[in-house]
């Protein structure tokens, strides 16, 4: 689609969805498809208290009051759910937008917009670990940012990654999951990550005997399966065009987007997206940025033995 008719077509969805009411109840219907149900006693009705910024939801039965975005990639976000919804609308497009673009589209703080990005991420690759490849499954190997170079050497942005898909009604992709590799016990960048642990957590069981292991090069008159291994090709343009420099980091949660862009279509995925969205817990920024509430405990323990110390 044009720059144009992207630029319409999100116009559009922003008409759409002009209000916070309007929001609250499309939200509402994404969380409870079957109608309000209490998280605690799982009783059908409630009484609706609407002082707060958004609606919250007192269970007749046992008194237990949920908010609407409560284990939501919502929770938490003072952000409103007009600027929520225009946010996953955005990343649901195959364009898809990064931090930046975001923070200039809905008009946020960098650090905001980086942040949503990153949850709702999370709700793609949460759905996506919830679904097992079954059928006829193909798994390749592949580097991700591959160089073209002829040493057996990893350049510090290639990454092993293996790549499986199962196959649709003719024979094409019909879903796909691309998962990082650890460097550590491969020989070199020619050397065949284990296959086991993908197959354990990524296949059904009852499609991992079939399954059609090939390389990514010829080695031991193994076949190539060029389709899946141009997946990489694609997934490295992809990544590499939106967002630049990715390291390993957060590489995962980058190819988990771009398998779920490619595996949900594009008549559906804002739906789809808000669902997930809508439905999985949220993930917060210590833990995004690998800083755990352990490790900050212990630092303040520290510093306040250090303090003791100087003061005793
Ligand atoms: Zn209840």
């Amino acid at each position: 689609m044009s720059l144009r008719l992207e630029a319409e077509a999100f116009s559009a969805f922003c008409n759409r969805f002009d209000k916070e009411e309007v929001c609250i109840i499309a939200l509402f219907e994404a969380k409870w498809p079957n109608g309000f149900h209490c998280p605690h006693c799982q009783h059908p009705s409630y009484y609706l208290i609407s002082t707060r910024r958004l609606p919250l939801y007192e269970c007749r039965s046992c008194k237990t009051q949920t908010s609407l975005i409560k284990e939501t990639v919502m929770e938490g976000s003072r952000t409103s759910l007009r600027l929520w919804f225009q946010a996953i609308y955005l990343h649901s497009r195959s364009s898809s937008v990064n931090a930046l673009q975001l923070s200039d589209l809905i008009g946020v703080t960098y650090k905001t917009a980086w942040l949503i990005c990153h949850k709702i991420r999370h709700a793609m690759s949460r759905t996506d670990s919830a679904h097992l490849l079954t059928g006829i499954v193909r798994v390749t190997d592949g580097i991700y940012c591959k160089r073209i170079t002829s040493t057996f050497d990893w350049h510090k942005q290639e990454q092993p990654i293996l790549i499986g898909a199962s196959n649709d009604e003719v024979g094409n992709i019909g879903y796909i999951k691309i998962k990082l590799q650890s460097k550590l016990p491969l020989r070199d960048k020619y050397d065949c990550p284990d296959t086991q642990p993908f197959l354990r957590n990524h296949v059904d069981p009852l499609a991992t005997k079939n399954t059609i292991i090939t390389r990514r090069y010829r080695r031991y008159g193994k076949p190539i399966d060029k389709t899946l291994v141009m997946e990489s090709h694609h997934a490295t343009w992809w990544i590499g065009r939106l967002f630049r420099g990715v390291g390993p980091k957060h590489l995962q949660a980058y190819l988990d987007q771009y398998c779920y862009l490619s595996n949900h279509g594009i008549e559906v995925v804002f739906n789809h997206l808000l669902d997930a969205c809508s439905t999985t817990h949220t993930i917060i920024y210590s833990v995004l940025i690998g800083r755990s509430t352990t490790i900050r405990s212990l630092k303040r323990l520290r510093n306040s033995v250090r303090v003791s110390q100087q003061t005793g």
